[in-house]
């Protein structure tokens, strides 16, 4: 199964963090494809520090909850502590997309539900997988991401894929 996978950090040496997450997630997998490193300003409470953010895709035998356990016990690994919502965080892992599959329970949704309107992971997503369709709302990651019209622009690429190279990548 093919799981894309959103990466945030805004604390500490982000770039390393980043870096070394994924290859933490290639641990549980292969991971398929890599996105470039993006910049972003933070959302909701913005006196912080600016986030980077990336997309990656894994291949894994993982089911979607073995997954986000997998995902938030790394969260932890890094030194997470959830404090408030969209709080400074060293790593943010986030499920996006799981195959088709729509899920909707006690600790777990998928799609991940604000995916379609964050420029931080549609600017990510739409460059690995323009075509991957949204399973609730049917439509291509390319036209989400055309829908945010200019908050596309919100995101500023700072290195290509090559920023996790020597790591992690099949
Ligand atoms: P966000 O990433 O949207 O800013 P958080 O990282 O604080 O929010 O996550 C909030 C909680 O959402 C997590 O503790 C996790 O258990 C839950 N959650 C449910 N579905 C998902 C998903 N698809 N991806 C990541 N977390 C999820
Ligand atoms: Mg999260």
């Amino acid at each position: 199964m093919i799981a894309y996978i959103g990466l945030g950090s805004n604390l500490g040496d982000r770039r390393a963090t980043l870096r070394a997450a994924v290859r933490r997630l290639s641990e549980h997998g292969r991971i398929v494809a890599v996105s470039s490193l993006y910049e972003t300003e933070p959302v909701g409470f913005r006196d912080q520090p600016w986030f980077l953010n990336a997309v990656i895709a894994l291949e894994t035998d993982l089911d979607p909850r073995e997954l986000l356990r997998t995902l938030l016990a790394i969260e932890r690994s890094f030194g997470r502590e959830r404090t408030f919502r969209n709080a400074p965080r060293t790593l943010d892992l986030d499920l996006l997309l799981y195959d088709g599959v729509v899920e909707n329970s006690v600790g777990l949704t998928v799609p991940h539900p604000r995916l379609h309107e964050r420029a931080f992971v549609l600017v990510p997503l739409a460059e690995i997988a323009p075509d991957e369709v949204h399973p609730l709302l049917g439509l291509p990651v390319r036209v989400l991401l055309e829908q945010l019209g200019d908050r596309a622009t919100e995101v500023r690429r700072v290195d290509g894929p090559e920023w996790v190279n020597g790591d992690a990548v099949a």
